[in-house]
């Protein structure tokens, strides 16, 4: 069975220094694709490093992070304008809003989240997008500002929600917080997101998935999601994952 890993910080500080032992650990857990998200020059130049060794397996991302975007220059912004035209790079993310975090900045991350979009606009490349405590304006603006493809990376709205992102032309990813004891609201989701819209990631570092919980994240981990996702929506394991290896083709082809 074939898996994907849609959304990994497999470039930055906690990951890189093991990269070559994760990477392994991925491709014999069953993934084929990676989406390497950087956010900075030097995570940049870390991925392309590794897709020159691994190829086919990764693809880069890049974007400015929602809560980062107070501290950005314009050297920053000259940076990201030049990146993202790089032919490794496959999407813009991940970009959107972190009230969460710093909701002090919220005016200053909607006028940021347009501009990467307007970007990848221009690029003609999809948007990988973050959104924590911020569903309402996440969706004004993709709704209002954008005209291509994206993907909704970590997704913890509602099943409603969901349903109006998709119709704005995103796609939905979840990763490890499905498969905890307390996601009560979020096992209703994957249900109403059809096979064709649907995509799976670790986020790792970060959120790793149950009974793993409180140890670092790895790409392979991305198999417990995988099988809740199949126990949600009481689809066969090929099917999904035929499924979502087709959706990861079709929107960073
Ligand atoms: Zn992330």
């Amino acid at each position: 069975m074939k898996l994907v890993d849609s959304h990994v910080h497999l470039a930055s500080d906690g990951l890189y220094e093991d990269a070559e032992e994760i990477i392994a650990n991925a491709q014999a857990a069953g993934i084929v694709k990676m989406m390497v998200i950087t956010l900075n020059p030097e995570e940049f130049q870390r991925a392309k490093q590794l897709k020159a060794k691994y190829h086919d397996l990764l693809d880069i991302a890049y974007g400015l992070f929602p809560s980062d975007l107070h501290e950005m220059t314009e050297a920053d912004w000259n940076a990201f304008y030049a990146i993202t035209q790089d032919e490794d790079v496959k999407a813009i993310g991940e970009i959107g809003l972190d009230y969460h975090w710093d909701k002090e900045h919220a005016q200053l991350q909607k006028e940021g989240f347009i501009r990467q979009i307007k970007q990848a606009q221009e690029l003609q490349k999809p948007i990988i997008v973050h959104s924590r405590e911020a569903m309402q304006d996440t969706i004004a603006i993709i709704q209002t500002h954008l005209r291509g493809k994206g993907l909704m990376h970590c997704y913890s709205g509602s099943a409603e929600s969901a349903k109006v992102l998709m119709k704005a032309g995103m796609d939905i990813s979840f990763a490890g917080p499905i498969t905890y004891k307390n996601a009560r609201a979020l096992v209703e989701v994957p249900p109403v997101v059809p096979l064709d819209h649907i995509l799976v990631e670790t986020d790792a570092p970060y959120l790793t998935p149950h009974p793993h919980r409180g140890k670092r994240n790895e790409p392979r981990y991305v198999t417990y999601t995988f099988e809740k996702i199949c126990e949600l929506k009481h689809c066969d394991s090929e099917a999904l994952s035929e499924a979502v290896l087709a959706n990861y083709k079709r929107l960073f082809g």
